[in-house]
C-alpha cells in the first residue's frame, strides 16, 4: 500500500514572546489510503498541531509533509488553499459552521468555492444531508440544531467536496456519549463505503475503539502505535478488504517508531529551539 500522507522529521514550536512552546518534535508518520487512524495522547501532546500542518492550515518549522506525493509545505498560499479544497475535508470540535447559513447552504458553500454553480452545489448538499441522515433539517440554521446534528452537517460539508482525506479534530468532544457513538458509526460507515481516509484526533475511548490504527503522541513525539482490526461498523454496503480480516486480530507495529528513532540517531541535526 502506498502512503497518501507522509511526514518526515516534522518540527513545530510556537513562540509566545520569548517563551518557546514546543508542539512537534520529529514526527515521522505514514497514513495509507482507506485508514481510519486515530491520534491519541493527552491534551497538549501535539495532535491538533499535527492535523493542522497535514491539512495545510499551519506551517512547520522544519521537516516535510507530503500529501499525495506533493510537499504541501513548499506550496504558495494560493496553491495550498486550492489543494485543501480539492483533497482534504475538515471536521472541527466546535463544528465551525457559518451561523447565517442554513445547514444546506453551509454544505453548498464549499462546493461553490470549488467553482460549482449554486444549483449544482445545492443538489450536492441535499445528497450529503441524506448521507448523514438529516435531510429533513437542511433548512435549519446551526443554532436551530443540536450539537450532534451540527457535527453531522460539518461531516457532510467535509465530504461534499469529495476529498480523499478527512481530518477531524476531537469530533466527539462536545457530544454526549450516545450522540458521539452515532457519529463514530457514521464516520466508520463512510470510511468503509467510500474508502475516504480518516485521520482523527481524540481522547474519546469510543473513537479509539473504532480505530483501524492508533497513534499515540506524547510531548510532540509518536511514542506508540498499534494497527488494529476494528469491530465491524453496523451497516456496510461495500466494505474495503482490510476490514474483512478476522476480528480480534491485533498486530502491534512499532516500525514507525523504530524508523523514527533510527533516523534521529543518524541525523544529528536537531532544532535547538525545541530542546
Ligand atoms: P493537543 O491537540 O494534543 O491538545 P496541541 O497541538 O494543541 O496539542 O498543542 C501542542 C503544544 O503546542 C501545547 O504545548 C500547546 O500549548 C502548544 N500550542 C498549540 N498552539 C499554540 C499557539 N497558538 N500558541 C502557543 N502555543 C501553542
Amino acid at each position: 500500500m502506498t502512503s497518501i500522507i507522509k511526514t518526515r522529521d516534522l518540527h513545530k514550536c510556537y513562540w509566545v514572546g520569548t517563551m518557546p512552546h514546543p508542539a512537534l518534535h520529529g514526527i515521522d508518520l505514514d497514513i495509507e489510503q482507506g485508514e481510519f487512524a486515530v491520534l491519541a495522547g493527552r491534551s497538549g501532546s501535539g495532535k491538533s498541531t499535527l492535523l493542522n500542518i497535514i491539512g495545510a492550515l499551519e506551517s512547520a518549522d522544519s521537516g516535510s509533509v507530503e500529501v499525495f506525493d506533493q510537499n504541501i509545505l513548499q506550496m504558495t498560499q494560493d496553491r495550498r488553499t486550492r489543494f485543501r479544497l480539492d483533497h482534504i475535508g475538515f471536521v472541527f470540535q466546535a463544528y465551525n459552521l457559518i451561523r447565517v447559513f442554513s445547514a444546506r447552504e453551509n454544505i453548498a458553500y464549499v462546493c461553490q468555492l470549488q467553482g460549482k454553480s449554486k444549483e449544482e452545489s445545492l443538489e450536492i448538499a441535499n445528497h450529503w444531508l441524506r448521507e448523514v441522515e438529516i435531510e429533513h433539517l437542511g433548512y435549519r440554521k446551526p443554532d436551530q440544531l443540536s450539537g450532534g446534528q451540527q457535527q453531522r452537517v460539518a461531516i457532510a460539508r467535509a465530504l461534499a467536496t469529495e476529498p480523499q482525506i478527512i481530518l477531524a479534530d476531537e469530533p466527539t468532544a462536545n457530544l454526549d456519549t450516545q450522540t458521539g457513538r452515532n457519529l463514530i458509526h457514521l464516520m466508520q460507515g463512510l470510511n468503509q463505503r467510500l474508502g475516504t481516509t480518516f485521520l482523527i484526533s481524540s481522547h474519546d475511548p469510543d473513537v479509539k475503539e473504532a480505530a483501524s490504527r492508533l497513534i499515540k503522541l506524547a510531548d510532540g513525539q509518536i511514542v506508540d502505535e498499534w494497527s488494529t482490526i476494528p469491530k465491524p461498523p453496523i451497516s456496510i454496503s461495500s466494505a474495503c478488504p482490510v476490514q474483512n480480516k478476522p476480528l480480534g486480530e491485533r498486530v502491534r507495529i512499532k516500525l514507525n517508531r523504530m524508523f523514527s528513532r533510527r533516523r534521529r540517531k543518524q541525523s544529528p541535526k536537531d532544532n535547538s529551539r525545541h530542546s
